[in-house]
């Protein structure tokens, strides 16, 4: 059966290339190409864009990113089998996919980064989606604005509900406070379980982060200190969870009331915090 993209069904491409699915990878792999098609979209035109992409597997976003025209994709998979899949790709779009055998933790995307815009579209897999997005956000060398334009990611839905939650929300924590102080992030939309091969257990969905030129001024060692002590403890008042990083004494520096909790501080407190350390 034809695809849009005239290239062979990927139920095809899994069975051809023996890709049955490893949890341990966290595969859930998307065959539906309208579906990645709509993911792909959500990251805005993609003409003259490279994205970069995490876990193309059997590639079904990578065809998606390609066929709306990015100018390049550079992508980067742990797992060997899927090799041969998506060079058949690479084939299909000469010289427009790169791919790079390695794990994405261990990869430092600024240095692989080429001239002009730059955007991060991928169906993370759920092991290691919260650690990259922190290594995006709080990039080692300190750049920023960084080299993306923006980040389109699948997560499960609780991870998402934690990135874009915003005080007095019951998912606001560390990863709030770094999203919002250094992103604008908003949810885009939910994708079912059976929309994967195999169907995880939970509800996925897509993100949308753009960076803020100018966050509020602050180290980001001090703010992940803060945030740490902070919801460390997030029942309990803040003179007490913050006694580790200067309990009352702190929050009057800061201006703000010791008997308020963690998840009541916007970032723009938390910020206060830390610049007040
Ligand atoms: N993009 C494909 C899709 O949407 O159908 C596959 C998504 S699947 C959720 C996650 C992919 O990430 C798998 O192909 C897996 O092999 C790959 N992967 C897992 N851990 C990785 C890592 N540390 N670095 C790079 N790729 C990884």
């Amino acid at each position: 059966m034809a695809t849009l993209d005239g290239l062979p069904p990927l139920r095809d491409v899994i069975q051809r290339h023996g890709l049955d699915a490893k949890k341990a990878l966290g595969q859930n792999f998307l065959l539906d190409l309208n579906l990645t098609q709509k993911i792909a979209r959500s990251a805005g035109p993609l003409d003259g864009v490279t994205v970069f992409e995490v876990g193309p597997g059997p590639g079904g976003l990578t065809r998606a990113i390609l066929s709306l025209g990015a100018k390049k994709v550079i992508a980067v998979e742990r797992d060997s089998r899927c090799l041969p899949a998506l060079a058949e790709i690479g084939k299909h779009y000469p010289g427009r996919l790169e791919v790079i055998e390695g794990d994405a933790l261990k990869t430092d995307f600024s240095a692989l980064a080429p001239e002009g815009p730059v955007k991060i579209i991928a169906n993370l897999p759920y092991n290691v989606g919260t650690q990259l997005l922190i290594n995006w956000l709080l990039p080692e060398n300190g750049q920023w604005p960084p080299f993306w334009e923006s980040l389109t990611l699948m997560f499960q839905k609780e991870v998402g509900l934690r990135i874009v939650a915003d005080e007095d929300d019951d998912h606001y924590g560390r990863l709030g406070v770094l999203a919002g102080w250094r992103t604008d992030a908003h949810m885009v939309f939910d994708v079912p379980p059976q929309a994967f091969t195999p169907p995880p257990k939970v509800t996925s969905t897509v993100v949308h982060l753009i960076p803020r030129t100018n966050p509020l001024p602050c180290e980001v060692a001090k703010l992940e200190r803060v945030t740490q002590a902070a919801f460390g403890q997030r029942r309990k008042m803040l003179r007490q969870s913050l006694k580790p990083v200067g309990g009352e004494a702190l929050l009057v520096k800061a201006g703000i009331d010791p008997a308020r909790r963690a998840e009541t501080l916007s970032v723009e407190e938390f910020v206060r915090l830390a610049n007040s350390l």
